[in-house]
């Protein structure tokens, strides 16, 4: 079973944390799933703004 990551997006960078409070500052997480990015990536976003003005 899949489980899901929470994050707590109070913090210069995302905490990802599996419980519902964040480990840092006892705030509620939110399901990571919407997150427009790959927590994996970092550098996605980059990379994809690269590409898009290789379109233009
Ligand atoms: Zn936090």
């Amino acid at each position: 079973m899949h489980a899901d990551i929470r994050i707590c997006r109070a913090h210069d960078r995302p905490v990802y944390t599996l419980s519902d409070v964040c480990p840092k500052c006892d705030e509620p997480t939110a399901n990571s799933a919407p997150a427009p990015f790959d927590p994996d990536d970092p550098y996605g976003e980059y990379r994809r703004k690269l590409k898009r003005r290789e379109r233009e």
